[in-house]
C-alpha cells in the first residue's frame, strides 16, 4: 500500500515530470493511488504526494467513476471565482476557505495515452484545481494570503505535536 507524504517532504514543491511511458507499472500505479486514495477518504490524489514525480493525478467524487489526468493543462479558467474550503490529504486535519475559478477546461491524456478535454464546474472544477497545483509543487496553503498561511501552518505544526 503506496504512504501518502506530508507537508515537509520536499517531492511536494517540485515540479513534476511529464509521462512518456503508458505501460504496465502505469496502470499499477494508478491502482496503488486509487486505494490509497480511497483508504484515507480523498477524493483526489497526485502522484508526487505518493513520492513519484510525474504528471498525473486522480478524481473520484462519491461513486462517480474514477477519472485520471495524465500531463494534463488547463487551457481556460473562468472569470468568476468561489470560495470553498478545501483540505489535503498531505495535510491531514487542515481545511481552510481557498479562492479559484468556479470553471475550467482541462486537456489531458488518459491511462492509454489517449488525449481529452472537458469543461468541468462546481467540485470537480475545484478538485481539479488542486489536484492540477501538485503537479507544479503548488500546496493549497500556498493559495491563500501570506497571514493566513503563516496562521494556518502554525496551526498545523502545533497539531503535529499533539
Ligand atoms: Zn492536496
Amino acid at each position: 500500500m503506496l504512504n501518502i507524504l506530508t507537508y515537509g517532504e520536499s517531492i511536494l514543491t517540485e515540479k513534476a515530470n511529464e509521462i512518456t511511458e503508458f505501460d504496465q507499472s502505469l496502470q499499477r500505479l494508478i491502482e496503488e493511488m486509487h486505494e490509497a486514495m480511497q483508504r484515507d477518504h480523498g477524493i483526489g490524489l497526485a502522484a508526487p504526494q505518493v513520492g513519484t514525480s510525474k504528471r498525473l493525478f486522480i478524481v473520484g467524487i462519491d461513486d462517480e467513476p474514477l477519472r485520471v489526468f495524465i500531463n494534463p493543462h488547463i487551457v481556460a479558467s473562468s472569470q468568476e471565482t468561489t470560495e470553498l474550503e478545501e483540505g489535503c490529504l498531505s495535510f491531514p486535519g487542515l481545511y481552510f476557505t481557498v479562492v479559484r475559478p468556479l470553471a475550467v477546461d482541462i486537456e489531458a491524456v488518459d491511462m492509454h495515452g489517449k488525449p481529452f478535454r472537458i469543461s468541468a464546474d462546481g467540485l470537480l472544477a475545484r478538485v481539479i484545481q488542486h489536484e492540477y497545483d501538485h503537479l507544479d509543487g503548488i500546496l493549497f496553503v500556498d493559495r491563500v494570503s501570506p497571514s493566513k498561511r503563516k496562521r494556518a501552518l502554525t496551526h498545523y505544526g502545533r497539531m503535529l505535536k499533539m
